[in-house]
């Protein structure tokens, strides 16, 4: 896994396992849960 990335179960449904890198979040690129539709950062 190349360095700075971090994964995570969606935090409204967990179902879906979200993966961002370190550019996603310095631009702070937004995410969406394709299982529950839940819309992050936050
Ligand atoms: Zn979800």
């Amino acid at each position: 896994m190349e360095q700075g990335n971090v994964t995570f179960k969606c935090p409204a449904c967990g179902k879906e396992e979200i993966i961002r890198s370190k550019h996603d979040r310095q631009i702070a690129a937004p995410y969406k849960c394709s299982k529950c539709g839940f819309e992050g950062p936050n």
